[in-house]
């Protein structure tokens, strides 16, 4: 029988990393499965401006790395992998398990911390160029197409953000959203209209990417949503923004989740329906996504953890599981 943990933390971005810190400095050795590619979104990111404490910005991948090691200084313990499996006990007190393959540990609390992927759009060619002109990070990305002709896909804040550092690199970006009214903000909007080489194509949706000979992205053909006219559009760099999928599938049967894939938690706190598992992050915010709220819900979810042990008496065996179908998926890693 494996040693029942105080806490196992499933997931690695901000979320993960401050629950981590939190619960190792309340001395409760907390147990983190932070999938093969640990850190999340932010991995893929370059520059950091918006998190605080680093006046002159930070790279993503050392803010993530720094928060590991923060983590790992209070005694945090690390699984380099994906849990595969979760058995969730909906009795307060009772015992949680979950797999790491064949392998299984237990709990008396779980912090989901999964975070989000972003979206698809399901378009022939989509996966088979991704890596080879398909992207879905501007930031990571955009120093590839220097001078080169490429269109951004979606109408949001992430598109326009996308849109107007890509613009920076690319010669020419095209805005191909969906609809010809856009999601985004206001001011990201006119900042985007401001950028001398940002074009629109609206109502648009992309309906297939093309390869050219060396077998790199060569063009988009798109659809007029209204008209059904269909174009084609020479591009050799594709940047999908929209929008983002919570990674909730592994817990999916047993906490509640909304018709997005975000975990339900109550009211401001992080816990879920069911005692002893809580959530935290980009799993459960539909609003916000910033490392900074997804840190601060990281260390409420380890508060909550903190406050259920000390508060709940313990039952011995894990009785009495979640949902009918537990659910065997495993939760993909945080990035794309
Ligand atoms: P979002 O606001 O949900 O926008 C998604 C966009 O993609 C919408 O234009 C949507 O079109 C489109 N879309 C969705 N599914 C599509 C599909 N299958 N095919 C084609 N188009 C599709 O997502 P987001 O832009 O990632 O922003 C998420 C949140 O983060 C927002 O609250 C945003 O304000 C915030 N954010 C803020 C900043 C900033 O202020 N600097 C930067 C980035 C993000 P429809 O409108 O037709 O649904």
């Amino acid at each position: 029988m494996a040693e029942i943990e105080n806490v196992i933390i499933v997931g690695s971005g901000p979320a993960g990393y401050t629950a981590a810190l939190y619960t190792s400095r309340a001395n409760l050795s907390p147990l983190l499965i932070e999938g093969w590619q640990w850190g999340g979104l932010l991995q893929q990111t370059t520059e950091v401006e918006n998190y605080p404490g680093f006046r002159d910005g930070i790279q993503g991948p050392e803010l993530m790395q720094t928060m590991r090691d923060q983590a790992e200084r209070f005694g945090t313990r690390f699984i380099t992998d994906l849990a595969t499996k979760l058995e969730l006990s909906d009795q307060p007190g009772g015992v949680h398990r979950v797999w790491v393959g064949e392998q299984e540990y237990q709990a008396r609390t779980v912090i989901l911390a999964m975070g989000a992927e972003h979206k698809k759009i399901g378009a022939p060619g989509e996966d088979e160029l991704s890596g080879r002109g398909v992207s879905y990070c501007a930031t990571c990305d955009a120093a590839f197409f220097v001078d080169k002709e490429t269109i951004i896909v979606g109408g949001g804040d992430s598109a326009m953000e996308e849109a107007i550092f890509l613009a920076k690199f690319a010669s020419k970006v095209t805005i191909v959203n969906r609809r010809s009214e856009f999601r985004a903000s206001k001011i990201m909007l006119d900042r985007a209209r401001g950028t001398e080489n940002i074009e629109w194509a609206t109502p648009f949706t992309v309906e297939s990417f093309e390869a050219g000979e060396n077998g790199a992205l060569e063009s988009a053909t798109l659809l007029n949503a209204e008209t059904g006219e269909q174009q084609i559009l020479p591009t050799q760099g594709a940047f999908i923004a929209i929008g983002h999928e919570p990674q909730s599938q592994i817990a999916a049967g047993m906490v509640e989740i909304d018709d997005e894939g975000y975990v339900i938690t109550e009211g401001r706190s992080t816990r879920t329906k069911l005692p002893g598992v809580f959530a935290a992050g980009d799993l459960v915010d539909h609003t916000y996504r910033q490392a900074i709220t997804a840190a601060a819900l990281g260390c409420q979810a380890a508060l909550d953890a903190e406050w259920y042990l000390r508060d709940t008496p313990e039952i011995e065996t894990p009785a009495g599981v979640a949902g009918d179908d537990l659910a065997s998926e495993q939760y993909g890693s945080t990035q794309a």
